[in-house]
């Protein structure tokens, strides 16, 4: 299906629409700092705001999201459980305290932030029960290969919606991607600007030179051609303007592939497997 909306979504394997491109909030600071820029992106059409217990701003997204007077049901927004409150019954009272905090009374994602060994599968089972309960629409991973995934879904309730993993243009996770779409679940970009770090690519340079756009819009385009949901952060109001920029044009499959071409498995953070 063409992405060509800002408020285009995807259907996630429990009928849940989630917008394509979201807003992260890595490093924004409670207070002014995270208000100021999810106001911005929801003036700018963002209608997904990711968060996570351990950005400690979770407080700020709230109020930003009642200060914008946009409909609750109209925004979604996505939250992860911390490392160190994985278990199973630690995630329960950890995604009260995010709701409180946040000041909503669901959540629309929440994700296991990362795959802490031997307690991601407990973890797995309270999150079936809050999905269960109705209080988080959809549940979800995050930082998840395909052997933390093999190890919950033979014994899941419910198939984790979304899978959010590092991905750029330097680390494009192919068999990631397969074994997530077998299985119906969506993956989401994290960190898809590498940090700013894409900017230097003189590939991406060009591609962006030939179709008269940004480099961060044509690797968040990238993103979305390749069936990846994609959360860019910036508090440069400017910037979150030009990143929401990539649903009215489209990158040819020779562009496509020669972005896909850049990969070198190249982590700007820790690995997966590391917690
Ligand atoms: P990004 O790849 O989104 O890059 C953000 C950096 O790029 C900032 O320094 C920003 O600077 C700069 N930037 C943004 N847009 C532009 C632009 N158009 N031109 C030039 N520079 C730009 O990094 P993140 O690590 O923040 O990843 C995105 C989101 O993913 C996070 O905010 C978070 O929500 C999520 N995440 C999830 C993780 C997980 O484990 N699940 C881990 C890490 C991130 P400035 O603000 O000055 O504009």
């Amino acid at each position: 299906m063409p992405i060509n909306s800002i408020s285009d979504c995807v259907t996630l394997n429990n009928g849940v629409r989630m917008p394509w491109l979201g807003f992260g909030t890595f490093q924004v600071k409670d207070g002014d700092e995270v208000e100021q820029a999810v106001l911005w992106a929801l003036e700018a059409g963002y209608r997904g705001i990711d968060t996570a217990e351990t950005y400690r701003n979770e407080g700020g997204v709230g109020r930003a999201i009642r200060r914008s007077g946009i409909p609750r049901d109209e925004i979604f927004v996505t939250t992860k459980l911390s490392m160190d409150r994985m278990g199973r019954s630690e995630p329960l009272k950890a995604f009260d305290d995010s709701l409180r905090l946040l000041g909503l009374d669901y959540i629309d994602l929440y994700l296991v932030h990362r795959a802490v060994k031997g307690k991601y599968p407990q973890t797995w089972k309270a999150f079936e029960r809050i999905c269960r309960d109705g209080r988080a629409r959809a549940v979800g991973v995050s930082n998840f290969l395909i052997h933390h995934l093999e190890d919950i879904l033979p014994d899941a309730e419910f198939v984790p919606a979304v899978n959010q993993i590092e991905y750029h243009p330097y680390l494009t996770e192919k068999e990631l991607l397969g074994f997530c779409a077998e299985h119906g679940i969506v993956c989401q970009a994290w960190s898809p600007l590498q940090r700013g770090k894409i900017f230097a690519d003189e590939t991406i340079a060009a591609i962006a030179k030939k179709v008269g756009r940004t480099t961060a819009q044509v690797v968040l385009r990238w993103n979305l051609q390749n069936g990846v949901m994609t959360i860019p952060r910036s508090v440069k109001r400017e910037r979150i303007i030009e990143n929401a920029g990539i649903f009215d044009f489209g990158l040819s499959d020779g562009d496509m592939a020669a972005i896909d071409a850049l990969n070198r498995d190249f982590r700007i953070s820790s690995h997966p497997d590391d917690y």
